[in-house]
């Protein structure tokens, strides 16, 4: 399998390494070309607003948001979460999204009071015990639509995970500590298409 991370901005980097970790191939994707030649996109943490722009400076937007369309499955962390979903709140003046997923994002959702913290979650889709999961001025699934599906939340009962079909998205960056169980979770998806 190949996978993809779009690289116009974030944490790519970390992404790419976990990929290969996990055994796959992993390439950056900045340009059309790239993306056309991947099962599977990672759309990384970073500032989903800049990502909004370059995309759509450099002519990716579109070619993604075809790509969501046609069912490449994709996995978004953090600002990636924000970029899949159909609908976003509090964005920037302009701010859009590829979308995707049937979900409202509201981006920073925690405020500078709690830019960043941490907290086990239960994730019934995954295997084994809690996920530990690092959030960083993370957007929170404000509303998830009839075809997307919750997987995980916090205590409070906010939801930070959710799915539709082979879209992922998550609030939190897995890549930041050892547990890739999200990422198993998307290369199986990717892998039940590609195989
Ligand atoms: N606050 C960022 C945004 O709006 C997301 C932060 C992150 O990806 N860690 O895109």
């Amino acid at each position: 399998m190949r996978i993809g991370v779009l690289a116009l901005q974030g944490d790519f980097r970390e992404h790419l390494n976990v990929v290969s970790s996990l055994g796959e191939t992993a390439v950056p994707v900045r340009r059309e070309a790239e993306l056309a030649e991947v099962d599977g996109l990672i759309i990384p943490g970073g500032e989903s607003s800049v990502m909004d722009k370059l995309s759509r400076t450099f002519g990716l937007a579109e070619p993604l948001k075809a790509a969501i369309a046609a069912g490449l499955p994709v996995y978004g962390t953090c600002a990636g979460l924000i970029m899949l979903a159909d609908r976003i709140l509090d964005g920037m003046a302009g701010q859009q999204t590829l979308g995707g997923l049937d979900v409202a994002v509201r981006r920073n959702a925690f405020g500078s009071q709690r830019d960043s913290f941490e907290e086990d979650l239960s994730v019934p889709a995954l295997p084994g015990d809690t996920v530990h999961a690092v959030f960083i001025r993370a957007p929170v699934v404000e509303s998830v639509g009839k075809r997307a599906t919750p997987l995980g939340t916090l205590a409070d009962g906010r939801v930070v995970a959710v799915e539709q079909g082979d879209l992922l998205g998550t609030s939190f960056h897995p890549e930041m500590t050892n547990d890739y169980r999200f990422h198993e979770y998307f290369l199986g998806k990717v892998r039940a298409r590609t195989t």
